[in-house]
């Protein structure tokens, strides 16, 4: 158990802060020795322990980075709900600077903090981690996962949750074509990285036109390499081509008021978390403009969902099969949207939220 100071939080603002979204429990974690300042939020664990990654990220203010715990803790309840998993939602930040302020015992008196939560939280490698502090927490702690393969881990989960993205966007296709072919249709993928990379292979496996962007020019290359049919383009450019389906695999917030003048597409697919800049004015927006958005957290589940066989015994092929699941999620999906009048986002979260009240009002709980 961390010796240090490890206090609920108790004060009138964070309160009001969790009664808004309903979150279950926050942990504020301190320790002078180590330098180590943290929060792990635990959103809900109707549906079972609490499975999100954490993060270390030079956060200019305590709140910003109870913002941002709070809000991916969120995300993270729903998107396991959706994806039928028996997880709930949390994550859990680090406030420093990454490239400057690791050390094994910071990470080792952090895996303490996650252990005396009694396995309600499982932690797993998000930006600004690596192998190297999973090992640490590892030590202190067995309530991690997401574990590198020579860890007896599932690996890195970006080939499965391209997959996911693919099986999403063919099913976005159906919807708005009437066909999930998506051979000859135009796709512009934001980001050569990992979940980028496969997304483009599965795309032009299939004979799709890719269109293809990354601030880094050697990622570029490395896939144009494998893939000489893409077509790379500057990342500015992006929003401006002639396009069917748009796949944000780099950042967040890329569907907003700028970025909505110039998209020509009728999809937006991809692995970005938080791609409407704001979910209530962007969500409604894309569906004014008559395109079809597929939410990030429902055809980005694959990552989660090989995570979550790492718990049962890691089997991959049967992680591939579950996350084909997505396809049929998203066209249930779209029909509640289409049915209801309501934007996509909105019919992925009552969907989710559904779920978990169901489970709760029937008692049967985690
Ligand atoms: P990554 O860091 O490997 O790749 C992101 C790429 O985007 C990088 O190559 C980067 O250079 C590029 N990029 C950054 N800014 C850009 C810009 N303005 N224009 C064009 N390219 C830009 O990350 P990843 O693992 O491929 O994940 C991609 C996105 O999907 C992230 O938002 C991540 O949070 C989300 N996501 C990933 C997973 C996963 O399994 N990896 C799961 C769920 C969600």
């Amino acid at each position: 158990m961390p010796t240090t100071t490890a206090r609920t939080a108790s004060s009138e603002h964070v309160l009001a802060r969790m009664e808004q979204h309903d979150h279950e429990e926050l942990l504020f974690c301190h320790d002078r020795a180590t330098g180590l300042k943290a929060i792990i939020a635990i959103h809900d664990t109707t549906l079972g322990p609490a499975l999100g990654g954490t993060r270390m990220w030079p956060y200019a203010s305590e709140a910003e980075a109870l913002h941002d715990v709070l809000r991916l803790s969120r995300g993270m309840t729903y998107k396991s709900s959706l994806a039928g998993l028996d997880l709930g939602g949390g994550k859990a930040v680090i406030i420093g600077d990454a490239r400057t302020q690791k050390t094994e015992a910071m990470f080792r008196r952090f895996g303490q903090f996650v252990d005396s939560l009694n396995g309600r939280y499982i932690t797993a490698e998000d930006v600004g981690m690596s192998t190297t502090e999973m090992v640490n927490i590892l030590k202190e702690t067995k309530n991690v996962a997401g574990l590198p393969e020579e860890m007896g881990g599932s690996g890195d989960p970006s080939p499965v949750t391209a997959y996911g993205v693919y099986c999403g966007m063919k099913a976005a296709a159906k919807q708005a074509y009437g066909s999930d072919d998506l051979s000859k249709r135009k796709v512009a993928i934001q980001g050569a990285g990992n979940v980028g990379r496969y997304l483009a292979g599965y795309l032009v496996k299939e004979g799709a036109q890719v269109f293809l962007t990354d601030i880094h020019d050697d990622k570029l290359a490395a896939i144009k390499r494998d893939h000489q049919a893409i077509t790379l383009v500057k990342p500015e450019e992006i929003y401006d081509l002639d396009i069917d389906i748009y796949a944000p695999c780099a950042l967040g917030a890329t569907v907003n008021d700028d970025t909505l003048k110039r998209l020509k597409c009728s999809i937006v697919c991809g692995a970005a978390n938080n791609q409407l800049a704001d979910e209530s004015v962007h969500g409604k927006e894309v569906m004014k403009k008559g395109i079809l958005y597929a939410p990030d957290f429902l055809v980005n589940a694959g990552g989660i969902i090989n995570c979550a066989w790492e718990r049962k015994g890691y089997n991959h092929k049967a992680a591939m099969r579950q996350t084909e699941g997505i396809y049929d999620t998203a066209l249930r999906i779209f029909k509640a949207s289409a049915d209801l009048d309501i934007p996509t986002y909105l019919a992925a979260n009552q969907a989710a939220e559904h779920r978990i009240s169901s489970i709760r009002d029937a008692g049967l709980r985690f």
